[in-house]
């Protein structure tokens, strides 16, 4: 597999650290608001990147965090007049409720940086011992730049060139740096905002350290891959780089990946444009896997242009893979009854009447049949080598197109129940690996579940009991059975 690695600007074969391991961090949002689309396009790439891999066979330990103290956060708190928690908390569970919805599985850990201030605090002492970090006056704690020779290498700058960038700027409040690219890591508090207590002064984490210290916890301090928007090169990432390679003393992250921006009218989407689309909006007129289908009908790194006319295709697009494989369905019905009756007539019975899997290279395929799995496997392949360069979903989208067209001219009534077979399975798998639900009429999605399911698990945790019997009620409501084991909470549809 081949990864374009921000910090080589080269497509990488990736060696994970450790064989048949993936350990990942994926920068999540701020939350203060519903997410727009734009924060969605790097949880549906980054999420199919994990399901890639694990459709690959590899484990993916996935950490996606909420950051949950900001000048946003603690605004919008003082104009509601609530805890900044309030606000967080309020935006991290709708946010959940969209990447349900995006069919985002949740992330094996989603931390939020005000439970990590230990961490940091931790961190940032370790930086002030070695010398890479210095308190200035009023307490603000700084990183220096000057102490670290390879800042500046995954944005491909150096530090001459940032200083003459950075001269121009002048930063009130910021008086203290010994240098204009030294960056804050712990900031005195201002008044009305949360703070914590620390050997410097009384205050809040700078943006980027939580990073660097959920990465350490979750996933250790060297990993795989760190993704993120393409906005987070400089200087969020060059910064984190700069405090886990000095704190730990090893390489941080082997392979940077970063998602090209959402766009509309050729302008980044974003809050501060006030040119955006919540995901919440979208999903009022649009079923949200078309959104994503849409999401992934380009090269994650490719700059991607919103617009109703190519909503529209990808809403086709959709439909003509969902009606092949209602097609499907149908025929597989059909040749099942066909099989069962066969069988009753028998006396060897039939496996796969009785809903058996069907495996296409032993169960019974006449000879044009035998040709077309043999075609199919090649679109199978095709689909493999796009994803397998620099996850190429354009093509891989291209290639489940080219299965959908196989089946449509050569699946019907006459076909056997293990090439319907075979080619459900086949649509489906490819389908799922990107996260699209190829039934027209699904059910509530596993994703969303496991969500609420998640959801319930916290309500317990923080002794809840009223909330978390409400969201049990609501899966019953939905049909969904929870069992409690003591390996957790296990779950089947009624
Ligand atoms: P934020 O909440 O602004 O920190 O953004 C959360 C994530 O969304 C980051 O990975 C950003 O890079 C990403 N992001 C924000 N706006 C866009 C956009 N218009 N297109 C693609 N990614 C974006
Ligand atoms: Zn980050």
């Amino acid at each position: 597999m081949k990864i374009f690695n921000t910090l080589s600007r080269r497509k990488e074969e990736f060696v994970p650290l450790e064989p048949g391991k993936v350990k990942m961090y994926v920068c999540g949002p701020t939350v203060y608001n519903y997410i727009h689309i734009g924060n969605a396009r790097p949880m549906i790439v980054f999420d199919t990147v994990r399901r890639y891999f694990e459709y690959k066979g590899y484990e993916v330990n996935f950490v996606s965090n909420f950051t949950d103290v900001d000048d946003k956060i603690i605004n919008k708190a003082l104009e509601e007049g609530v805890d900044a928690s309030v606000i967080s908390e309020r935006f991290i569970a709708e946010c959940k409720k969209d990447m349900a919805g995006l069919n985002v599985k949740p992330a094996t850990t989603h931390p939020q940086a005000t439970k990590e201030i230990e961490g940091m605090l931790a961190m940032i002492r370790t930086l002030i011992e070695k010398g890479h970090a210095y308190v200035a006056a009023d307490g603000t704690v700084y990183f220096r730049t000057e102490s670290f020779p390879e800042y500046g290498k995954l944005s491909h700058k150096n530090l001459d060139e940032l200083q003459s960038g950075f001269r121009e700027i002048k930063v009130t409040g910021e008086e203290g740096k010994e240098d204009p690219n030294d960056f804050v890591l712990w900031k005195p508090k201002k008044e009305g905002e949360p703070y914590w207590e620390s050997p410097w002064c009384e205050g809040r984490p700078g943006w980027h350290i939580e990073c660097s210290v959920m990465a350490k916890r979750y996933l250790g301090d060297e990993i795989d891959i760190h993704a993120g928007g393409e906005d987070l090169i400089f200087p969020h990432h060059e910064n984190e780089i700069a405090q886990s390679e000095c704190a730990n003393g090893k390489p941080f992250a082997k392979y940077w990946m970063h998602n090209g921006f959402l766009n509309i009218d050729n302008k980044k989407m974003s809050k501060s444009l006030g040119n955006f689309f919540t995901v919440r909006e979208i999903s009022e007129k649009y079923d949200l896997q078309v959104l994503r289908f849409f999401m992934l009908s380009a090269h994650y790194r490719s700059p991607l242009n919103f617009s109703a006319e190519l909503m529209e295709a990808s809403k086709n697009g959709l439909e003509r893979i969902r009606t092949a494989v209602g097609k499907l369905t149908e025929l597989r019905q059909k040749a099942r009854a066909a099989a069962a009756q066969a069988a009753a007539g028998s006396t060897a019975g039939d496996g796969a009447a009785a809903g058996q899997p069907v495996d296409a290279d032993t169960a019974s395929l006449t000879a044009a049949e035998q040709e077309n799995v043999a075609a199919a496997k090649e679109l199978v392949a095709k689909y493999e080598a796009a994803m397998d360069d620099d996850f190429n979903t354009a093509d891989a989208v291209s290639a489940v197109f080219e299965l959908v067209k196989l089946s449509n001219s050569t699946a019907d009534e006459g076909s056997s129940l293990a090439y319907v077979s075979y080619l459900k399975e086949t649509i489906e798998k490819l389908c799922d690996v990107m996260g699209i639900v190829t039934e027209a009429k699904h059910e509530a999605l596993d994703a969303e579940i496991e969500a609420m399911i998640q959801e319930r698990q916290e309500a317990r945790k923080a002794k809840n009991y009223a909330l978390a019997d409400e969201i049990r009620g609501k899966l019953s409501d939905m049909g969904i059975i929870l069992e409690d084991t003591r390996e957790g909470v296990k779950w089947k549809r009624a």
